[in-house]
């Protein structure tokens, strides 16, 4: 099979020690943590602010990953990475109560084992080891400071999978800067358009100001999405959006925001495997999958934004300079 080339960004654009500088910045905002959008300002030296998690990250498990997008999967799998976060998920109109000094919800989730950041570097070299195409971090948000130490560990080892960066796009300003030059991909999601429908079924008020900010930021750093010959992300912005019934996810001002405000090259996946998580009515607003035609409804107004990448579906040819072939249609087929 044929492979391609890719030098992943840290090794293109940092120097000798930049990844340990980038991690000593991270590890000092952590004495009044400012990290992610909720500016909780906790020493994380002495515990855990509103996320959960102190001074070391919590892995959950990692693998490599064949139920990615084709995109970040390929044929060897994603080198997935699951870190212990708050997922935001769709809920309700009624649940409560919320952590002080904000207006989310602390949801379930899975904990995990702390780790050192050696440990964690080690980790990524297995992955890389197994063959996977690239270091996916499921759940980064909170633990920037502990990825850099871990990632500056795992180059020093002998790194050289391109990172993917994925998460459900309510990342701070302040935390993303520190990625610049780190991250070659960043799949984000984009999860509702109006600060109405985030307030209501995110219980996120500011999900979509903070979500438009951190994508802004994201695609400045590495720009469209650039896809090798096989169709496999090196490099750029992939957003997901999952169209949900009722119209819930605001799609044609997801769309008219990355058509007009980002790229009109901007690759946007729509999803189409919502389904209502436990406790959600059913014949509610959010109670069943969306249909067919909402989603055809969905796919025709992010091509009437003037998007020109939506998929699944047939994709104009944009690649890597130096790479070659056709484009995969938003996924991978397998070269002979
Ligand atoms: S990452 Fe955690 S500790 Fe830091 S601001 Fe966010 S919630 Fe607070």
């Amino acid at each position: 099979m044929r492979e391609f080339q890719y030098t992943p960004i840290y090794l293109e654009r940092l120097g000798r020690g930049d990844l340990r500088r980038r991690a000593d910045q991270a590890r000092a905002r952590m004495m009044r943590c400012d990290l992610c959008p909720y500016v909780c300002h906790a020493d994380r030296n002495r515990g855990p602010g509103v996320c959960g998690i102190a001074a070391k990250a919590r892995l959950i498990s990692f693998i490599p990953h064949f139920g990615e997008l084709p995109a970040l999967a390929g044929w060897r799998g994603s080198g997935a990475v699951f870190l212990e976060g708050q997922p935001l998920v769709f809920r309700s109109t009624t649940e409560l109560p919320r952590p002080a000094g904000t207006d989310a919800q602390t949801p379930a989730h899975e904990t995990g084992r702390e780790m050192e950041p050696d440990e964690l570097a080690r980790i990524l070299l297995e992955l890389q080891g197994l063959g996977c195409h690239n270091i996916n971090l499921l759940f980064p948000s909170f633990v920037v400071a502990q990825i850099l130490e871990a990632l500056a560990l795992a180059v020093e080892g002998g790194l050289r999978l391109p990172l993917i960066y994925n998460t459900q796009g309510y990342d701070s300003f302040e935390a993303l800067r520190l990625l610049e030059g780190v991250v070659d991909v960043f799949a984000t999601d984009m999860l509702v358009g109006y600060a109405r429908d985030a307030r209501r079924y995110l219980k996120l008020s500011d999900y979509p100001r903070v979500n438009r900010l951190a994508v802004r930021e994201m695609h400045r750093q590495v720009g469209d999405l650039l896809l090798s010959s096989e169709g496999f992300a090196l490099r750029g912005l992939l957003v997901r959006h999952w169209v949900l019934p009722n119209r819930v996810a605001g799609t044609t001002r997801v769309a008219r925001f990355l058509s007009h405000e980002i790229s009109p090259d901007t690759f946007l996946y729509l999803l189409d495997d919502y389904r209502p998580a436990k406790g959600i009515k059913k014949g509610g607003t959010l109670g069943r999958g969306p249909m067919p035609d909402e989603m055809d409804l969905a796919r025709r107004a992010a091509l009437a934004a003037g998007l020109r990448r939506v998929a699944p579906g047939p994709l104009p040819t944009m690649r890597l300079p130096g790479t070659s072939g056709p484009e995969g249609q938003g996924g991978l087929s397998e070269n002979p």
